[in-house]
């Protein structure tokens, strides 16, 4: 089965082929398409970008599966922000440094509550153009600095219930089993994959 991952973002490119590379799929990625404009993300939750991702490349791939994820950090002290916006919380074109510093400067702003989670929903559509969607999330709280280089976006500052380090130390392995994304990957593998 051809899979279609329309995202362009290395670092969840990166953790979906690690979960996906022993199954029977061949990977194709946008890259694979030449030319490919992105949609406007202009829904309001994770399930609605995602589905505008998934539909938008569905719209131009004629084959196999089309697989799509929105996902970001919420923060309860930010009454949730970054959320949909963690990819250009700093700003449209932010740096992954500018987005969690900017968190970590709101947070000394604005509240004491550190905890936070990572949110991630995925949308896969059928070559017959059924919808099927699967959440996944880790909760967390915001650590005081930035630390570790692992992983992409804001896991130097988040550190996972239950651990003493960030997710950018405790590095690719913990992210492929605890991860938001690999728990929504991981259902889409047991319920469309290897149903
Ligand atoms: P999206 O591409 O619009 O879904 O934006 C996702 C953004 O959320 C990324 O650019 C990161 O800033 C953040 N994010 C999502 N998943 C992760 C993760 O696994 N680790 C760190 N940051 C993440």
């Amino acid at each position: 089965m051809t899979l279609w991952l329309a995202t362009t973002n290395d670092g969840k490119l990166k953790e979906f082929k690690n979960l996906l590379m022993s199954k029977p799929v061949e990977l194709k990625t946008l890259k694979d398409l030449g030319t490919y404009s992105s949609p406007k993300e202009d829904g309001d939750s994770f399930e609605a970008n995602s589905l505008i991702k998934a539909r938008a490349c569905r719209a131009v791939v004629k084959d196999g599966w089309v697989v799509a994820e929105d996902s970001g950090l919420v923060c309860d002290g930010l009454n949730g922000m970054p959320g949909i916006y963690s990819a250009r919380y700093a700003g449209d074109n932010a740096r992954d440094s500018e987005n969690t510093s900017k968190v970590l400067k709101m947070l000394k702003l604005r509240s004491t509550n550190r905890d936070a989670r990572f949110v991630c929903c995925l949308t896969a559509i059928s070559p017959e153009g059924e919808v099927h969607v699967f959440n996944g999330t880790i909760e967390g709280q915001i650590s005081p600095t930035i630390k570790g280089s692992a992983g992409f976006g804001y896991d130097p500052i988040f550190i996972p219930q239950g651990e003493t380090q960030t997710m950018a130390e405790l590095g690719a392995g913990y992210k492929a089993k605890n991860s938001h994304r690999s728990k929504a990957i991981k259902q889409f593998i047991a319920q469309v994959l290897e149903a």
